[in-house]
């Protein structure tokens, strides 16, 4: 499909960064050209219409499912609530911690940002091992939350983070 392979082209890779041994894959030139943006939220609503069939609220985890969260959310006619790392959000919050590959971290949610029964899509740029989107499932199944799914721009296949998460993934493709 020439639409996933223009967006392919805006990827570029870094090895070795954040850390040696990682290869980083850098999603922001995709925002730095409107034609790549306006082709990544048509093909991520391509998606979720097919996939799924009505959703309340688009969950984006920061800081990347900001990103494109909201637009997608807009254009699904769905509310967008954001999944916070700890000490950002204010009010009454759902909170669970998180192993990730070194350190621990948690992730916070307003109660009232989900309502019982609520279809919750949970959207990020990269599914790696999966950790920081469980997380996320175990936020929306605290608040009782209907999760219907993830969506994700790019999946590293090969760690088979999608096999640790409670509902359907889908990914526009796959890195590395
Ligand atoms: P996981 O918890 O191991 O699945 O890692 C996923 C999280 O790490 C997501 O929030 C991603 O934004 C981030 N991440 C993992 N690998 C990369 C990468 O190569 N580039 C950018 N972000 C990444």
């Amino acid at each position: 499909n020439d639409r996933i392979e223009y967006l392919r082209s805006k990827l570029a890779q870094y090895p070795d960064f954040p850390k040696k041994g990682i290869l980083f894959e850098d999603i922001m030139p995709i925002f730095a050209d409107p034609k790549a943006f306006g082709i990544l939220v048509d093909l991520l609503v391509e998606l979720v219409q097919k996939q799924f069939k009505e959703i309340d609220v688009v969950v984006g985890l920061e800081a990347r499912g900001f990103l494109f969260g909201p637009t997608l959310a807009l254009r699904l006619n769905s509310s967008f609530v954001p999944v916070r790392k700890p000490n950002k959000l204010p009010g009454d919050l759902a909170t669970i911690s998180y192993k990730k590959e070194y350190a621990e971290d948690a992730f916070a949610m307003q109660k009232s940002s989900i309502k019982p029964g609520q279809r919750v899509l949970i959207v990020d740029d990269i599914l790696a091992t999966g950790g920081t989107a469980m997380a996320a499932d175990e936020l929306i199944l605290q608040l009782n939350g209907n999760l219907l799914g993830h969506v994700f721009l790019m999946e590293l296949g090969f760690l088979e983070g999608r096999n640790r998460l409670k509902a359907p993934t889908f990914t526009l493709f796959s890195g590395q």
